[in-house]
């Protein structure tokens, strides 16, 4: 393990937050109808629900913001951005656009239609749902090592190749219309993707002749862990492994949100324009469609600006050690309190084993969702549920899925909080395990819109 880091900056800003009572709090996330989504944030004295769009910019970014360019077409900001993006990723096309989710409606209606799929690691929700806006439908290929939540393994994000070939074969490669790589693996606990386990997809890919895909958006916490523990790369520099990696996909599409450190932003790549001109004029005419013109996508030119600073800050080794650190203190202190989570700790979020902390807790009563409604009511810390509640219902039958893992995620906003900020979580879920067995009844939902219910949904604690 590499030694501990503190803080490789010093703070030059300040934001007060607010500290509620308990009896505040339980009016408030009643108010809410006990969906944290529904929560204001200066309600919240934590605020884990996401380390998207969260982090805190350094003065570089907020120098750069200064000298943007606001031109509508060509502009200073779009050029410095995608000479950047080039220069990190290696890839021919860079368009800009707003978030994740918009890369993922510019691009995946070019790849897919009704009668095809699109087979990941693990899709995250909003990945998920744009696959299937196309009336496609959206397959993992989990590792089993990933179920194993307690067992301390090595890039447990990990494609399941041998499935992801079975699968292939099962639907055939030709309704298959990408493969998708989600580095680090969100959903599965923020778990890294080796660099052998995505050259191994790549060549199953190239066999089948499909397109891959990275799903990017923590691309900096990834290549920290390979740098980390795949011993071939122990010499490689951060900007070198994430070549590396970024060399073995044909596309890319990013949250900039995560490790491009802005607070709003999305990139879309395609690794040579040889032989692609056909997919980068859809790429064009969808983008300027939903997201403005292809200079902009989105995005002012401060936001440009922005993340063309951001996307190479995350790739400083101390900033990543000091950042993985931070998560590895917790889990030393949740080991010492035998509380479980998905274990090695990844790259941007604790993800809490709801399931072991609330073992007589069914999953259509939303285990993982009980957890983040109690550490909220313990200390206003808000947190989200990656488990049944947020996998929703079957596209086809309707019927409530029950999720391989019920995890409550702590998702650790870049260079927000403070090591004395995360004590006060430990505590909490310490204090939330010791009455966790009086805790007998989960929640149902009352109402829920029909695609991505959980940033929406209405809940009742079930009292009978
Ligand atoms: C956040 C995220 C997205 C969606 O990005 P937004 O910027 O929230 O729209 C897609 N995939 C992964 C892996 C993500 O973490």
């Amino acid at each position: 393990m590499d030694k501990y880091i503190a803080e490789p900056f010093k703070i030059k800003v300040v934001e007060p937050i607010k500290i509620t009572t308990l009896e505040e709090r339980e009016k408030l996330i009643k108010e809410a109808n006990y969906n944290l989504f529904n929560l204001n944030s200066e309600d919240c004295y934590i605020d884990l629900l996401t380390d998207s769009g969260t982090g805190a910019m350094s003065q570089l970014q907020w120098a750069h913001i200064m000298q943007a360019d606001e031109s509508y077409a060509g502009s200073k900001s779009y050029n410095r951005l995608i000479d950047k993006a080039q220069e990190i990723f290696g890839y021919d096309y860079i368009q800009p656009v707003h978030q994740g989710r918009a890369a993922e409606k510019v691009l995946f209606p070019v790849l897919l239609k009704k009668g095809k799929v699109a087979i990941s690691n693990t899709f995250f929700d909003t990945t998920r749902a744009h696959v299937e806006l196309t009336d496609a439908r959206a397959i993992d290929c989990i590792h089993p090592s990933t179920k194993k939540i307690q067992e301390n393994t090595k890039f447990k994000g990990n494609m399941n190749t041998e499935e992801l070939e079975n699968m292939i074969k099962h639907y055939q490669a030709s309704n298959v219309g990408c493969v998708v790589m989600t580095i680090t693996n969100n959903s599965a606990g923020g778990q890294p993707v080796s660099i052998s386990n995505i050259q191994e997809t790549s060549n199953i890919c190239k066999k089948y002749n499909i397109p891959f895909v990275l799903d990017a958006a923590r691309y900096a916490e990834n290549a920290y862990f390979i740098k980390r523990d795949e011993p071939k790369y122990k010499d490689f520099s951060i900007p070198e492994i994430v070549k590396e990696m970024f060399s073995y996909a044909d596309m890319f599409i990013m949250s900039a949100k995560k490790d491009g450190i802005v607070n709003i932003g999305g990139l879309l790549g395609v690794r040579t324009a040889e032989n692609n001109a056909e997919l980068i004029e859809q790429i064009k005419s969808q983008t300027i469609s939903y997201e403005g013109f292809i200079s902009y996508g989105g995005l002012s030119g401060r936001d440009l600006e922005a993340l063309s600073v951001g996307i190479e800050s995350s790739l400083d080794i101390n900033y990543l050690t000091y950042r993985v650190g931070q998560l590895e203190y917790v889990a030393k202190l949740l080991d010492e309190a035998g509380i479980a989570y998905q274990s090695p700790v990844g790259g941007h979020g604790i993800f809490i084993d709801a399931k072991a902390m609330f073992p007589h807790i069914p999953y259509h009563e939303f285990p993982a969702q009980v957890l983040a409604i109690e550490l909220y009511k313990e200390a206003g810390i808000r947190t989200c549920d990656i488990g049944s509640y947020m996998l929703g219902n079957d596209p086809d039958t309707g019927e409530q899925i029950e999720s391989e893992f019920e995890f409550t995620r702590l998702a650790i906003p870049r260079m927000v909080y403070t090591k004395a900020h995360l004590d006060v979580v430990v505590q909490a879920l310490i204090n939330i395990n010791k009455r966790a067995n009086k805790i007998e009844r989960g929640y149902r939902i009352t109402w829920e819109p029909k695609v991505l219910r959980h940033f929406q949904a209405k809940l009742e604690p079930i009292n009978e």
